[in-house]
């Protein structure tokens, strides 16, 4: 059995059946049959079912966004934000997915050739907690515009979740098969991968994850993306605005209880502006509510788990040991639930283990550069590359940052967020491939020459 935690309370929710050999069986041999109709739908058909699906996230919203809250704690105005997002994740790719689908006609020395984007089959999506919906979203909208058909292993403490996509995308009329909820454990997965009927997959988390699912995908000899972790550095300038720079730093480190891949890990701060920076960014994050993730005032909930927070209390020990300084917060709150409050580490050892790890929590480090070079460097001396903020309103600075930051995004003047529009991944230790946008649609197609 999977049973939900509520992170807020500590208590049990809802519980979940594993599935059994043969129900895993099942799903896996209907998703292959659904694949071979979808395949052979038109672009009118798999549109209106992206539609239809946006329609019960909408009208679902509240009912979902509770779901989310009670089993990985983030705040009900965070979570309806993430089912809005899902709705319009649909719609894009139900609006523009033809479009990105569109043959390319290529001269070549002997005639021409037609460029196809041909469906693949069924895909195997890995899903992690922390935008229990959304990360699902981002990869479900172009699997069925691509006219492929997926299969979920959601992470096992957000079951609830799982349940629902799938109860929404059976809502919407998909026909059976086209997504299937795996209600199964990690051990299972290598299986699946090598099963000669699912084609490929794709895998948000931890990297010791990724590291397992692409293993077995290297042995199988199928395409693997993986979206892993991140330490993003938000650096700033002596040119930017510093007030809203403070600002969305606060922002962009506490958002989902600082459990997002992209959130701003490590705060690099100019010499000249830095103490004024730290003061501003003190009051700041001293100021962040934690408490009710129902309650509308909260900006914070608990963290995920009990084991969540403990595994960040732990990092925050570690590298105290070795000489940084925790200057606010970054503490366990008394009482029920896996809250922690927002925290500051200064004075951090860059080459410490720790400081090269992610820090899943709401705890900023903050650094000194002494010139763009130096601030460079520092962002880029983590082994993760996934995003990035920087606040200059030099342009020389900021083609700078634009080229050699070693991240697969780089937002300027402003936090950086996903969007359905925008390719979404990382290089390095973040992973690689991409979602979202034309980019992620294609990950998992077949790119027919058609010549003659
Ligand atoms: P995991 O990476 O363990 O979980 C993500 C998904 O992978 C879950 O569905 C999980 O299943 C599955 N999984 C775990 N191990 C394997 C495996 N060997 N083979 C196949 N699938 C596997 O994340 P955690 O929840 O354990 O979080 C640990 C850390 O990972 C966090 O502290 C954070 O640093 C990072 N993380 C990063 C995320 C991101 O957005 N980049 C998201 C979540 C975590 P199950 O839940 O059943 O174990």
């Amino acid at each position: 059995m999977f049973t939900s935690i509520n992170p807020a309370t500590g208590e049990a929710g809802d519980s979940f059946a594993e599935l059994t050999a043969d129900e895993v069986e099942t799903r896996v041999q209907r998703a292959h049959d659904a694949f071979q109709s979808w395949r052979t739908t038109d672009y009118a058909t798999r549109t209106a079912l992206l539609s239809a699906i946006a329609d019960q996230f909408d009208a679902n919203r509240q009912r979902l966004a509770e779901i989310a809250v009670r089993e990985m704690g983030k705040t009900l105005k965070s979570s309806l934000a993430e089912v809005e997002k899902c709705a319009v994740g649909f719609r894009h790719y139900a609006q523009e997915g033809p479009d990105m689908l569109a043959s390319r006609a290529i001269a070549t020395a002997t005639g021409k050739a037609t460029a196809r984007w041909l469906p693949m089959g069924p895909v195997l999506a890995v899903m992690p907690w922390n935008f229990p919906y959304w990360q699902v979203v981002r990869f479900l909208a172009p699997t069925i515009m691509a006219g492929n058909v997926g299969l979920l292993k959601h992470a096992s403490s957000v079951q609830g979740v799982a349940a629902a996509i799938e109860e929404m995308v059976i809502a919407a009329g998909a026909p059976a098969g086209l997504f299937q909820n795996l209600a199964i454990k990690s051990d299972k997965v290598d299986a699946l991968i090598a099963d000669d009927r699912i084609v490929a997959v794709t895998l948000t988390g931890s990297e010791g994850a990724g590291m397992k699912v692409a293993e077995a995908a290297g042995r199988a000899l199928k395409k693997v993306v993986l979206e892993l972790g991140g330490s993003d550095p938000f650096i700033v300038m002596p040119s930017a605005d510093l007030d809203q720079a403070v600002k969305t730093a606060v922002t962009a480190r506490i958002q989902n209880t600082g459990q997002s891949c992209i959130c701003a890990k490590r705060m690099i701060v100019h010499a000249d502006i830095y103490d004024e920076f730290l003061a501003k960014f003190t009051a700041g994050m001293a100021a962040v509510k934690a408490g009710d993730p129902m309650s509308a005032d909260t900006d914070m909930g608990p963290l995920s788990s009990e084991e969540q927070r403990q595994t960040v209390l732990d990092q925050i020990a570690m590298i105290e040991k070795e000489g940084a300084k925790l200057i606010l917060g970054g503490e366990k709150l008394p009482g029920k639930g896996a809250y922690m409050s927002a925290g500051i580490l200064v004075d951090v050892p860059v080459d410490h283990a720790v400081a090269k790890e992610e820090l899943f929590g709401p705890v900023a480090m903050v650094f000194r550069a002494a010139d763009i070079d130096a601030a460079i460097a520092l962002a880029n001396d983590v082994p993760f590359g996934l995003g990035s903020s920087v606040w200059t309103n030099d342009p020389a600075e900021r083609e700078q940052f634009e080229r050699y930051i070693e991240a697969g995004m780089t937002a300027v003047n402003q936090m950086l967020a996903s969007s359905p529009e925008a390719p979404f991944g990382g290089i390095k230790r973040s992973g690689h491939g991409r979602e979202l946008g034309p980019y992620g649609l294609h990950e998992f197609m077949n790119l027919k020459t058609v010549a003659g």
